[in-house]
Formats: structure tokens, sequence, C-alpha cells
């Protein structure tokens, strides 16, 4: 039991490299001058482990021994702290839903410790629902079990679709309950209660720079970019010193990290569902799984959030626009770094380009393109998505059946791809022959690239998943945790670390959203309460 204690190597930089909040009293108030606060994980009644990532516990260096063991439990649970933790929050602000919204903060994460882990560097242990801090504001810093299923599946079955992305060591149930009014309808309930450990080597995000460069404390901002790239982007640093040059450098890689991560989230149907600037992780990763949903039934117009259901600000196909807004912000922050704007400019500009490049590029290789080849298969995309979206298909089914389709076999469609359609008997004859048309023109360019149909579908499968954590699927593991059966966690965990591959006996989870699930809370909306 002893081993787990000295097993691991903190060192804590963050803490140590930026300013503390000189009040060390766990209160909810503003913090000046600061990057974080002190702040102690709070104790859990009655703790239990109901799901662990295995390969995320290899990464930090834990055995299965470690894992099992009853210290393992209370250290990631709030009940004990290993040599070498000094918990702490952070602060940041953030513009929420469009408007600047001032200190925000870890209001229920604690970061427990920076771990040097010998494959991936310094990597933070964050514990979310751990308890209170000064940036709790009037809310109570603990999590449900319901949003910490969906938190831990996600995160890693987004590591394992290749999209960055936080991680997820544990999931564990504290034995508190919770109290939530799910639905904000005055109708408020207890629920389990449950603590997630989150690990990254950056929980950063945009407004943790913004915060200090809205105060006008340009010494702060100087300290966390210096610290950021320091700590992140180290291969930006020529010799000793970080300077304007770096930070331009700096903008234009957290660009790059964002676009990348965005378009990963088109590719696969991902829609994080509060892109606000405090949940924009600076080094490029998906960060704060809330109300986020997975399309079902292809819709670039769907927001699974319903807090944000009439505007849709943060609906599917405006997931690009959203991430170049947050960039702007970012650029905004960060100016008084220095204090040239052309720069900044040219790489907001570019950043629409080069999105709008790399989703062409994404697009082509979806549809098994070898390679994009300008404005005609523009247009090839931009219609089928018309035409997706004009009657219900699913995205996830129609994607993987389209790499069945022979490229000399345009009259084979329908059949291809029947079962991604959710009432196939209704398809009208104009939209057979508007589809017709466009397969006609998509066989006659596959006929263009000399790759077999077999080599074609290998190349797709690659790209589009199988498996994806359908919101139904997220929410029956939830039903049945809720009930104290894990299992379907478990096999969801196991299923989604190869959303890529045919796996046996798991043909039920490659299915399209049964006809119950339509409109259930939690399949189909969700709010932000968690
Ligand atoms: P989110 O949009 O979910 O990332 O949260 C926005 C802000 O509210 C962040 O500062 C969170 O830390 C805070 N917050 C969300 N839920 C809670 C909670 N249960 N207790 C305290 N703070 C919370
Ligand atoms: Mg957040």
């Amino acid at each position: 039991m002893d081993t787990l204690q000295h097993k691991l190597k903190f060192e804590n930089r963050y803490i140590n490299q930026l300013p503390s909040d000189s009040e060390q009293v766990n209160t909810r108030r503003q913090v000046h001058g600061a990057a974080f606060s002190w702040a102690t994980p709070v104790a859990t009644a009655n703790p239990q482990l109901i799901a662990l990532s295995d390969d995320v516990a290899q990464m930090i260096g834990f055995n299965s021994e470690d894992t099992a063991s009853d210290l393992f439990l209370d250290v990631f649970t709030g009940n004990a702290l290993l040599d070498g933790m000094q918990p702490f929050a952070m602060c940041y602000g953030g513009h929420q839903f469009g408007q600047w919204a001032g200190q925000l903060g870890d209001g229920r994460a604690i970061n427990l410790g920076e771990v040097v882990t010998p494959a991936q560097g310094h990597q933070f242990l964050q514990l979310k629902g751990a308890g209170p801090t000064p940036y709790s504001r009037t809310a109570d810093g603990l999590a449900v079990l319901r949003s910490s299923v969906r938190e831990f599946l996600c995160s890693e079955a987004m590591y394992h679709l290749g999209i960055a992305t936080t991680r997820a060591l544990s999931l564990c149930l504290t034995g508190d309950q919770v109290m939530r009014d799910m639905f904000y309808d005055g109708n408020g309930a207890y629920e389990p209660g449950a603590v997630v450990c989150r690990v990254s080597s950056s929980f950063t995000r945009f407004g943790s720079f913004q915060l200090p460069s809205q105060r006008g404390d340009i010494a702060l901002l100087q300290a966390q970019a210096d610290h950021c790239i320091a700590s992140d982007f180290p291969h930006l640093i020529d010799g000793e010193k970080i300077d304007k040059g770096t930070y331009i450098k700096w903008f234009g890689e957290v660009c790059e990290r964002t676009c990348q991560m965005i378009i990963g989230w088109q590719r696969v149907g991902f829609v994080h569902g509060v892109m606000n600037t405090d949940n924009m992780s600076i080094i490029g990763e998906t960060i704060d799984y809330g109300p986020y949903g997975w399309i079902d039934d292809f819709d670039l117009d769907w927001t699974p959030n319903t807090t944000d259901a009439q505007r849709r600000r943060y609906r599917f196909g405006a997931q690009g626009e959203i991430s170049h807004w947050n960039l702007f912000q970012l650029a905004n922050a960060i100016y008084p770094l220095i204090e040239e704007s052309l720069p900044l400019e040219q790489l907001l500009d570019n950043y629409g380009k080069n999105y709008q490049h790399q989703w062409c590029e994404m697009m082509a290789d979806k549809l098994g393109l070898q390679a994009y080849q300008g404005q005609d298969d523009l247009v090839l995309f931009s219609e089928l998505e018309q035409i997706l979206q004009s009657v219900e298909t699913d995205m996830t089914v129609f994607y993987r059946q389209l790499a069945n389709l022979g490229k000399n076999e345009p009259d084979n469609w329908l059949v291809t791809i029947h079962d991604s359609y959710y009432q196939p008997d209704r398809l009208s004859d104009k939209y057979k022959q508007f589809m017709g048309l466009w397969f006609e023109r998509y066989t006659a360019r596959l006929q263009q690239d000399n790759r077999s149909d077999h080599e074609r579908k290998l190349a797709m499968n690659k790209v589009n998943p199988k498996y994806v954590l359908r919101n139904y699927l997220a929410q029956q593991a939830i039903e049945a945790a809720e009930k104290g059966d894990f299992s379907e966690i478990n096999k969801l965990q196991a299923l989604l670390k190869k959303p890529y591959d045919e796996q046996e006996n798991a043909e039920q989870y490659a299915q399209k959203r049964p006809e119950w699930a339509r409109n259930k809370a939690g399949c189909s909306a969700l709010s932000c309460s968690s």
C-alpha cells in the first residue's frame, strides 16, 4: 500500500512559478493578482471506484496493484493526498455565450499536482467534483454520477478516435448525495455524487489570459503566457528569451491546434455544446465535457445544449466559426504582450482559410478520395451535406456504409446506404433522383483515383468510426449505473477503445438511434446542470 505514496514524482511547476492567491481561506470571492488559489478536496463518505482507464493509469506510473488499493481510492475521491501533492484551483475568466462573464475559475475542479511521467512528461491530475473553491460562486463544487459518466466515457472515446483531449484516469462514486435541478424547473432531487480524475499536460484555457488582460494586470498576463510557452510550447523558444516574436508564433500554434481539434469534431460528429472561451484549452485539447452530444441524423443546426436551444450559437455547423471567434478573443487578450495588431490579424485571417482547407481535406478522406482536388470536389461535399440534411440520415452509419459502394456501381447506392435512413420507406422520388445524380458524380470522381475499392474502403474506415458514444448509449449506461450496475460503462469503455475496427458481438452499438430515444432527456438534449 505504501508503494503508492512514494511512487510518483511531482514537480508542481504551475504553483511554483506563478503567483498564488495570498488569501488562504476557501471562501468564494474575486481573486486578483494570482493564477490560482489553494483549495483542498472535501472528504467523501463512502467512495467506490466504478471505472478506471488502464492506459492512463499506466502512463502515470500505476500498476494494477496500485489502482486496486484503498489509498488509490482515497486519493482520487478527495480523502487523502500523496506526498508531493499541493491541491489548488485555477483562476480564469471567459466569454459565456458571447458575453464577457468576468472571473469564472475552477469552481469544481481541484488540481492535485503535476506528476512527471516517463513517456508523456508533466501531467496534471485534477479531480472534478471534489468540493468548493474560491471560484464556486453560488454552486457546490460537486458533480453527479450522470455528468461524470459522460465525462469519463467521452474523453476516453475522443482519445481513441485520435482527437486531442484531456483524459480520464478514474470514475468514482463518492457515497454522498448531491442536490440537482436537472431541468431547471424547480424540481430538485438528490442524485449520487461522483468524482472523475482528469489528466492533461495543461488545463490552461483561453480565459486564463483573458482575465488578467481584462483587468489590466499585464504582469500576470505575461507570467501566464511565459509559463505556458515554457511548459507546453518549449520548442518555440529560440535561445533563452521569450519575446514578441515568440508570442506571435505561440498564437499561430494555438490556432493550428485548435483548427485540428475542431476538424476532428466535424469528422466524427461531435458537438461540444458549450464552446465558451473558458472551455477552450490553450493546448488545443477537447476539454470540459458538459452538455455535449453526438450527431445521429446529420444536422448542421443541431445542438445538444438546452440552454442554447434558442440561439444555437454552438450548433454543429457553427463550431468552426465559433472557434475563430474564440481565437479572436484570445488575440485581443494577448495583444498587450505584442502591441502590434497586424501579425495577429494575419494569423486570424489565415485561420479561416486553413480551416476551410483542412475541412476539404477531411471531407476528401471521409469520402475516400485520394486527395482534395479543388472547387469541383468542394461542390460535391457541399451538395452532399445539403442532401444528408434534407432527410434524416445517420451520419456515422452513412459514412461507414458508403465505403462499401463499388466505384463502378453508382446504381447500388440505395442498397448500400439504406440502413442509414431513419425512414427509408419515405424517401421521395425527387430525393432519390437528386441523390442518384450525386452518386453518379461521386463514383465518376472515384474513378479518377487509381485505388481499388478494397483499398479505398480500408482508408475510409480509418477516418469514419463505426462506434461513437451515441447520446442514448451513454444514457443507458448512466441509468444502469444509477441502479448500481456499472457493466455498461465498462462495455462502452472497452468498445470505444477501437472505434474504427469491426468488433464481434457489437452490432447493436453501431445502430442508428432507436425511436424511443428521439426526444428523451439525456438522449436528445441536455441541460448544463451537472
Ligand atoms: P462550465 O461551462 O460547465 O465549464 O462551467 C462554467 C463555470 O461554472 C466554471 O467556472 C465552473 O467551474 C463553474 N461550475 C460549474 N458547475 C459548478 C458546480 N457544481 N460548482 C461550482 N462551480 C461550478
Ligand atoms: Mg468549464
